[in-house]
């Protein structure tokens, strides 16, 4: 069986319209430069040198920031970096993570042409009124869309939920779960709010206004 290694390549906050209250990207990432080709290309270039198996799959995935959000040549200056692997027959695949209302059919073709095979949606809940406080600037109907496109243009379709999002209950998250499988993603990453320095959240705790989740 071949081993599965992902490369990861951090966008961080390009392409994002808003804040979310509980994202600081440039701090999550530890990076806050402009990602470019060169650095797709030596970021690879240095993983692809540790990778000790034989049979291997080996993906590309940019991850953080909102990546069909970033400028249109960005996109490609970036892709392009990362499809030249997949035409030498070293990389398998490309993955991204995006927002759901920053996918379309136009989006989804230039996508295609880069052999983008993953998407992945930020959607961290399905309760509208819990995405407004969290200033997400998406709804539950966008991440539908989304999801459906995806998967009628096949690509593999990923989604990432929260937990203890702010007024988020276990209950909230139960339905969102459920609504969420019945969208049929591949797979799903859940994340805990995890209240980072200088974001808006850590406003709202310091105000007693959120609690976050203990451990
Ligand atoms: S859309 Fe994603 S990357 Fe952009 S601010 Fe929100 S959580 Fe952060």
């Amino acid at each position: 069986m071949k081993k599965e290694y992902i490369i990861p390549i951090f966008v961080p906050h390009l392409g994002c319209p808003n804040e979310c209250t509980f994202c600081n990207q440039k701090k999550i990432s530890g990076q806050t430069k402009m990602v470019t080709a060169k650095d797709v290309k030596d970021t690879i270039e240095y993983f692809i040198n540790h990778f000790k198996d034989e049979e291997k799959y080996i993906e590309v995935a940019f991850f953080g920031g909102s990546f069909t959000g970033i400028e249109v040549e960005k996109q490609e200056e970036l892709l392009q970096a990362a499809y030249e692997y997949i035409e030498k027959g070293i990389v398998n695949s490309i993955r991204i993570s995006t927002r759901p209302d920053y996918i379309d059919k136009t989006i989804l073709k230039r996508l295609k042409r880069y052999k983008v095979k993953t998407i992945e949606l930020g959607v961290q809940s399905t309760n509208n009124y819990i995405l407004k406080k969290s200033k997400r600037g998406h709804t539950y109907e966008d991440v539908k869309k989304a999801s459906k496109l995806i998967r009628r243009h096949g690509f593999v379709l990923g989604h990432q939920m929260m937990i203890g999002m702010l007024d988020s209950t276990k209950l909230d998250e139960i339905r969102t779960a459920k609504e969420l499988i019945k969208l049929k993603p591949k797979m799903v990453r859940i994340y805990p709010v995890l209240v980072i320095k200088g974001t808006e959240l850590e406003e709202q705790m310091e105000k007693g206004e959120y609690t976050p989740l203990t451990v």
